[in-house]
C-alpha cells in the first residue's frame, strides 16, 4: 500500500433518504464530473437505497458503502444485514462502530471488531469509528478513551489495506461545534502512533478521517491538519452542493 494515503471524503446519510433523494446524487455526479478531486468519494445511504445507488454509481468515481453490518454471514438474525449481502449489492465499504450505533444499540468495541472482521472477510473496506463524549473530554479523558476504543475495535485479523479509522468526537456530531485544529491534531497524532504500533510501517498508509460537523466553511482548515486524511460527513452529505464544497478541500485549484 502507498505510504501517502489517498484522502477519502465519505458521506453518511444516516436514516435519511428516499427514492426522491436520487435527484441530489445525480447533481453530485454532475458536480464531480465538472471538476476532478484528488480524493476518493464515498456515499453510505440507508440500506433501502443501496441497490438503486449501486446501479446509479456503477463505473463512476463514487464508491458505495453501508452504515453497519452483522458479524455473522447469514442466519436467524431478524432485521439484520450481513457483509456478504452488502458485497452482493455493490458495496465496497462499510461503516462500523458509529457512535449513534454504540449509543442507540449498546454496541461494544468488541462487537465493533467482530463487525469489522466480517466486513473485511467480504473484501469490504471498513471505516471503524471512535470518539469521546463531551463529559469524557471535559474530564481530560479524550486520549485514553479513543485509544481504548481503537485497541478493542480493530480486529486481530485486520488488514491495514482495508482499514480506515474515523475520529468523531460525539459532542461534535450534528452539533455545529468542532474541536480546534490543535485538538484534532493531538488525537489524530495519537491514533497514528497506535496504528504504527499495531501495523508497523503500514500504519502510515491507513486513512484517519475526521468527522463531526464538517461543512464547506471549515473543511479546508480541518483537512489541512496533519494526519487528517479525509472526512466522514453526516448532515452536509445530504446536499450535493455542500458535499461538493467539502470535496473542494481536495481540489488543487481550490486550495
Ligand atoms: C456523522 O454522522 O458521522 C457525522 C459526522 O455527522 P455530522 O457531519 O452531521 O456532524
Amino acid at each position: 500500500m502507498s505510504m501517502e494515503p489517498r484522502p477519502l471524503v465519505a458521506g453518511n446519510w444516516k436514516m435519511n433518504g428516499l427514492k426522491t433523494s436520487l435527484a441530489e446524487t445525480g447533481r453530485l455526479s454532475t458536480l464531480l464530473k465538472e471538476r476532478s478531486a484528488s480524493c476518493d468519494v464515498l456515499i453510505c445511504p440507508p440500506f433501502t437505497l443501496l441497490m438503486e445507488l449501486a446501479a446509479f454509481f456503477a463505473g463512476s468515481a463514487v464508491d458505495l458503502g453501508a452504515q453497519d453490518c452483522h458479524p455473522q454471514k447469514s442466519g436467524a438474525h431478524t432485521g439484520d444485514i450481513s457483509a456478504e449481502m452488502l458485497r452482493d449489492c455493490g458495496c465496497s465499504y462499510v461503516i462500523v462502530g458509529h457512535s449513534e450505533r454504540r449509543a442507540d444499540h449498546g454496541e461494544s468495541s468488541e462487537l465493533v471488531a467482530q463487525k469489522a472482521a466480517a466486513g473485511q472477510g467480504e473484501d469490504l473496506t471498513t471505516i471503524i469509528c471512535v470518539g469521546e463524549t463531551e463529559a469524557e473530554r471535559d474530564q481530560g479523558k479524550t486520549l485514553d478513551v479513543v485509544s481504548g476504543q481503537l485497541k478493542k475495535s480493530i480486529p486481530g485479523t485486520a488488514d491495514p489495506a482495508k482499514t480506515v479509522i474515523a475520529y468523531e468526537p460525539v459532542w461534535a456530531i450534528g452539533s455545529g461545534r468542532t474541536p480546534t485544529a490543535g485538538d484534532v491534531a493531538e488525537v489524530h497524532g495519537m491514533i497514528r502512533t497506535r496504528l504504527f504500533e499495531r501495523f508497523g510501517g503500514a500504519g502510515q498508509g491507513l486513512r484517519i478521517l475526521y468527522g463531526g460537523s464538517v461543512k464547506p466553511s471549515n473543511a479546508s482548515e480541518l483537512m489541512a491538519v496533519t494526519n487528517v486524511d479525509g472526512a466522514l460527513v453526516g448532515g452536509a452529505s445530504l446536499k450535493a452542493d455542500d458535499f461538493n464544497g467539502i470535496i473542494d478541500a481536495y481540489r488543487a485549484d481550490a486550495r
